[in-house]
């Protein structure tokens, strides 16, 4: 049987978000940059980050997803309906939810690197450095977890969880 904890309590969240927002408003003073999500596990974060920042901000999302299925990410990583946006000359910002081995990330960032952004940068709510396989700077991050099954704050384990106001781990009882 599968039985969630919490890790990391919504207030703890919440309070963290609050300096995230003010580095990140400090940083893109007059500027009018473009937020990208990874689906689906970035949406809570990327909705109360938004609303915390409160500036002038557009907001995208793109759809990534591994071949094969399981827990642990194959190596190799597609990109579902491509990019809905023109990224050229803009301030990318991108927000993903969990860092893990820096597979999906590091494909991500060279494709959108390669649409000529006029910055890209890199925010993630937490961050398994003990996973690592590519080096990836994480230029915002929210917290460094250990090596467990992250669910909750919109973040999955088979579509389930992600309701969970805490981000919590999964278990096995
Ligand atoms: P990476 O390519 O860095 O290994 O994988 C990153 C993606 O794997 C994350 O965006 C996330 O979707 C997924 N992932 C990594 N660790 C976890 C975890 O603990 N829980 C869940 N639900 N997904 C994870
Ligand atoms: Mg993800």
């Amino acid at each position: 049987m599968k039985r969630t904890r919490v890790l990391i309590p919504k207030g703890q969240i919440e309070g963290r978000i609050s300096d995230l927002a003010a580095e990140i408003r400090r940083d893109y003073r007059g500027k009018h940059p473009l937020f990208l999500g990874v689906l689906k596990g970035s949406f809570v974060f990327m909705a109360d980050l938004v609303r915390v920042l409160n500036m002038p901000l557009e907001v995208e999302f793109v759809r990534l997803s591994s071949y094969g299925s399981g827990t642990e990410t194959s190596g190799r990583v597609k990109m579902a309906g491509g990019l809905g946006v023109d990224i050229r000359g803009r301030d990318v910002l991108v927000v993903e939810d969990i860092v893990d081995t820096g597979i999906t990330l590091s494909f991500l960032l060279d494709y959108l690197r390669n649409q000529g952004p006029a910055s890209l940068k890199l925010c993630a709510l937490l961050d398994k450095p003990s996973r690592r396989k590519v080096p990836l700077r994480i230029d915002y991050l929210g917290f460094t977890v250990e090596n467990v099954f992250i669910v909750g704050y919109g973040i999955d384990w088979n579509e389930q969880y992600r309701y969970l106001a805490d981000v919590c781990c999964v278990e096995e009882v």
